[in-house]
């Protein structure tokens, strides 16, 4: 297993040496929105825990995450009137991995829309804060 790399870009997030659109916090876990979606609404959930993915995460840190990802994909739904939710969760390049601290995608999704492609398309600032909006407004 490849070490964590401290240096990593969401590191850096967490670490509040890079900016982001933060839509949620608690004491474990940090979510923002992703700067290329696939998708309106595309947001992250990251355990502030230093784990490069679910290989090298410990049950507790897991136990903590899965509620967050929860309230933010209800939360990611309803601020985007969707109709319903895509989870995704990398692993390693060979699992589509491209940054290397956990975490869990969340995407609103419409009937009849497809995902957009991975890492692609680099949102406007301006959208991302509008979005991100829609999202922490809707927690209940
Ligand atoms: P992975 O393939 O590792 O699961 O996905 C990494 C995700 O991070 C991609 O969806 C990509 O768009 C997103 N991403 C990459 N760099 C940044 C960044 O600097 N800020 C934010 N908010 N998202 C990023």
């Amino acid at each position: 297993m490849t070490a964590y790399d401290p240096d990593n870009i969401f590191a850096k997030i967490l670490r509040g040496e890079l900016p982001c659109e933060k839509i949620y916090e608690d004491e474990d876990n940090f979510a923002f929105m992703d700067i290329m979606p696939r998708g309106p609404g595309h947001c992250l959930v990251v355990p502030r825990a230093p784990i490069r993915n679910i290989l090298d995460a410990g049950d507790e840190v897991l136990a903590r995450l899965c509620p967050a990802i929860a309230r933010v994909a209800r939360a990611a739904k309803k601020g985007f009137d969707a109709d319903g939710v895509t989870i995704q969760q990398f692993n390693e390049p060979a699992g589509g991995q491209v940054v290397f601290h956990m975490h869990v995608h969340v995407i609103p999704r419409f009937d009849g829309v497809s995902l957009g492609p991975p890492a692609s398309n680099m949102e406007k600032p301006e959208i991302l804060a509008e979005n991100a909006e829609k999202i922490r407004k809707a927690f209940g």
